[in-house]
């Protein structure tokens, strides 16, 4: 790739481990699975969300404080009152957070509170707020433009490496298509290119590509299984209740269960959910088989 020369890879066994917490990092042997709301509405919704979901298991919060809205007459996020719920569940349930970006003024109130800063779509190719991250002692979380090629992706991750920051995962969640019957189309072909060409983890984002709760129990076991670290899934205690992307959220039970089911996926390739054992000799990708 062009231009990318710090995020690509240089063997075919060569790869970034972004540590999240003392005990998750995303890249190595176990899928991490992050699961929370679109939008951060209040505490109590926090905590029922942290509470049910810590023994799923998941290994991080989601949750919205700054939220890029299509309108600016729909709710704009919590701000600092939200970032102090998320501060306030990751300390009582021990569970790192991650919440989203959207400005460079917006960067050390958010590095204090959160363990990884999320860089939405929308801001993909923001270059001054990708190079500010560069300063940023937090790991970021970079997700696919909505329109972005996978050139432009991975030279966005390039920014901000190339600033200082080499703790960057890289998110596929679905590109602009024709067809909207689902929301957007989910591009695992680019999870499978992306892992050839960089040594960045990959996360999925089955709930902005598909758009509807019913499709992504699937999305999210293809996904692991043609290579991703891990997911990053919205759900809420009431999903028709979510403020923002209700349409797409998983009820907390569905959430559990969806967890559940990457175990087999995972180990098929070579992969294992956090507190399970590795199942031996499962070869990782065919560059072990021969
Ligand atoms: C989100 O994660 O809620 C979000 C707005 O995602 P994206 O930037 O991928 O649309
Ligand atoms: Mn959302």
């Amino acid at each position: 790739m062009q231009g990318a020369t710090l995020v690509t890879k240089l063997t075919s066994d060569h790869k970034t481990i972004v540590p999240l917490s003392d005990l998750v990092s995303i890249g190595g042997a176990e899928i991490v699975i992050i699961g929370g709301p679109c939008t951060v509405e209040s505490l109590s919704q926090m905590e029922t969300v942290a509470r049910t979901l810590k023994s799923a298991p998941i290994q991080a919060l989601r949750g919205g404080v700054y939220k890029p809205r299509t309108s600016p007459y729909a709710f704009q996020g919590m701000g600092s009152e939200g970032l102090e719920i998320l501060a306030s569940v990751r300390q009582r349930y021990d569970l790192p957070v991650v919440t989203e970006v959207m400005a460079i003024s917006q960067i050390e109130e958010i590095a204090a509170a959160a363990d990884m800063l999320q860089v939405g779509s929308r801001n993909m190719q923001n270059f001054d707020l990708l190079k500010a991250l560069g300063q940023a002692k937090k790991p970021i979380l970079l997700k696919r433009g909505l329109a972005a090629t996978i050139e432009e992706f991975v030279m966005a991750a390039e920014y901000i490496v190339s600033h200082g920051n080499s703790q960057v995962v890289l998110c596929e969640r679905g590109i602009r298509s024709f067809d909207a019957y689902t929301r957007n189309v989910l591009d695992l072909g680019a999870v499978a290119a992306l892992r050839q060409i960089t040594h960045l983890p990959i996360l999925v984002d089955p709930s902005h590509a598909a758009g509807k709760r019913e499709l992504i129990a699937d999305l999210s076991r293809a996904a692991i299984a043609c290579g991703a670290d891990g997911l990053i899934v919205e759900c809420h205690p009431d999903p028709e209740q979510s403020v923002s992307d209700a349409r797409q959220a998983l009820c907390l039970a569905d959430m559990v269960a969806l967890v559940r089911s990457l175990k087999p996926i995972a180990e098929a390739v070579g992969r294992k959910l956090y507190g399970t054992e590795l199942a031996l000799s499962t070869p990782r990708n065919s560059e072990e088989i021969a």
